[in-house]
Parts: structure tokens; C-alpha cells; sequence
């Protein structure tokens, strides 16, 4: 079969996620998408197989991250499985946002829940001088983080820590996070095909979805020094509520950022700056 036809073929199989056809036909083909669409060739029957057999997967709700085991974030690739959260596009804002702050500075960047190490990986593919610390609760979780930092050629340090239980060790200038923010009966509720498939720990921010961005405030006087900066992902209906625990925990220059599509997708704040700074001599 050409390569043609089975893109054809495939679009059809897939309804409305039709776009990730030439995805799993690259994928198995080795081949780019421009370079199959602008030299079509045949597939191979091994190749025609495995293609099907993805493409079942697929119809079936799998999301398409797992079942090729990577994606892509910041133009970098990532590997994936169900240990850890597939990266979302919606991140790219908060990643953005770190680097526009941090550009070239020698800085020591946390980055609290890394999961894949999306977060982690592109601000230190993307920042050079910065030291990036990455932590996550899970061993699992951080041999798929440490396995991306190798992928992308990056040296990081990578904590196991349970913040909801432990302090992580040293200060940081920046806090990067994009923690689980999802209210745990919204979670539950069985149509969420989300939570199906991914792991209920990296989307559960307690009952308010609220836990964690309050966890990172109390921990703020333990890991951040006077100035430091914080950026964190939030749910798009949190913004006033995040606000209100940072105002309340000392933090200053409060600021809600939208995403491209204008939803408000990620708060940064400084830790207590500037608050007495002009009484000061
Ligand atoms: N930091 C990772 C990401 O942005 C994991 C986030 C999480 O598990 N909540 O994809």
C-alpha cells in the first residue's frame, strides 16, 4: 500500500483525532511528515501492522503519547508512559514565561512536580547558565525524568521529595511548577477519559485543587530567598484563589498571565521583595 491511501485510510479510522494520522505513520516509518507526503512510498507489511495495530490502540481512547511512548514540548522530545503526565501545550506558557525572566542569569531554578521533566528540561536546554533542580515524589517517575535530561543532552539534579510531607534542601531564585490542580471529585467523575489514563497522582490538587499551590507557599520562607521568583501553571478558574494564598504568604508583584487562547494559565509572583524595600537605606 502507498503511502497515500493509508493516510487516507487512517484519518478515516481515527474520526476526530484524524490529525494524528501522519503522526503514527512518521512514527513507525521513520520518516518525516514532509518527507512521506512530498516522496510517498510503500509501507512495508511489517510497517502496514504496526501502523494498525497503533491506530486500534488509538481508537480505543489510549492517548497517542503512550502508546509511542513520546511527544513533544518546546520542540524538544520527550518520552512518555503512564507514570507520568503527558506534557500539554498549555505549559509552553509557564516555560516561556520563566525564560523571558531568567534569560541569561546564573540562577538555580526548582522545579517542584517535574513528572516527564518537561518543565525542568526546556528552561535548562533553553537557559545555559541556569542550574536546574527537578523534584518529584516517585522513583518512577524520576527515571523517566532522568532518561529525558539524557535525551536532550542536559545536566539537571534530580530529587526524590514529597513536598506534602518533606522540605526540599536549599533556596532557590526561581520556583517553577505546574502541580496536580484538578479537585479530586472532578478526578473521579468516571467520564473523565484524563484520568483513565493518567496517573490520578499528577492531576489531584486535593479536594479545592487548591493543595499544593498552598504547600508552596508555606515552604516559600524554607526555599526561597528574599526576591526569589515563582511561576506556577494553575487551572483556569483559579487565579483569584492562587492569588489570595500568595498575597497572604508574603508574596509581592502578583501577576496572572493567559495562555494563547487568553485563558488565565499561569501566576507569578516574587517573595516578599520589595514589600519594606524603599524604607530601607
Ligand atoms: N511538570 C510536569 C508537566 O508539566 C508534570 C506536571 C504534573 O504531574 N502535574 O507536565
Amino acid at each position: 500500500m502507498v503511502v497515500g491511501s493509508l493516510r487516507a485510510k487512517l484519518r478515516k479510522e481515527l474520526g476526530d483525532n484524524e490529525h494524528e494520522a501522519d503522526w503514527i505513520i512518521a512514527h513507525v516509518t521513520k520518516m518525516s511528515q514532509e518527507e512521506f507526503i512530498k516522496n510517498p512510498r510503500d509501507i512495508t507489511e511489517e510497517e502496514y501492522n504496526e501502523i494498525m495495530e497503533i491506530t486500534a490502540r488509538r481508537s480505543m481512547g489510549e492517548p497517542l503519547q503512550y502508546i509511542l511512548g513520546e511527544t513533544e514540548f518546546m520542540g524538544l522530545t520527550f518520552k512518555v508512559d503512564d507514570n507520568v503526565l503527558i506534557p500539554r501545550q498549555d505549559t509552553e506558557t509557564l516555560v516561556e514565561t520563566v525564560i523571558k525572566k531568567i534569560k541569561d542569569k546564573n540562577v538555580r531554578v526548582l522545579d517542584i512536580g517535574t513528572g516527564s521533566g518537561c518543565v525542568g528540561i526546556s528552561i535548562a536546554k533553553l537557559c545555559p547558565n541556569a542550574e536546574v533542580t527537578m523534584l518529584d515524589y516517585s522513583e518512577a517517575v524520576l527515571d523517566v525524568a532522568e532518561e529525558n535530561a539524557k535525551l536532550n543532552d542536559v545536566n539537571v539534579n534530580l530529587i526524590k521529595c514529597d513536598i506534602l510531607e518533606e522540605i526540599p534542601e536549599g533556596k532557590f531564585d526561581v520556583i517553577v511548577s505546574n502541580p496536580p490542580y484538578i479537585e479530586t471529585d472532578t478526578i473521579f467523575s468516571l467520564d473523565n477519559i484524563v484520568a483513565r489514563y493518567e496517573p490520578p497522582e499528577a492531576l489531584d490538587g486535593g479536594f479545592d485543587g487548591l493543595m499544593f499551590y498552598q504547600r508552596i507557599a508555606e515552604l516559600a520562607p524554607e526555599i526561597m530567598d528574599d526576591n526569589s521568583f515563582l511561576a506556577v501553571e494553575i487551572g483556569y478558574n483559579q487565579a483569584e484563589a492562587v492569588t489570595e494564598i500568595l498575597d497572604e504568604a508574603e508574596f509581592s508583584a502578583i501577576k496572572v498571565i493567559e495562555d494563547p487562547c487568553e485563558n488565565e494559565r499561569v501566576i507569578t509572583a516574587k517573595y516578599k521583595s520589595s514589600l519594606f524595600s524603599d524604607l530601607i537605606p
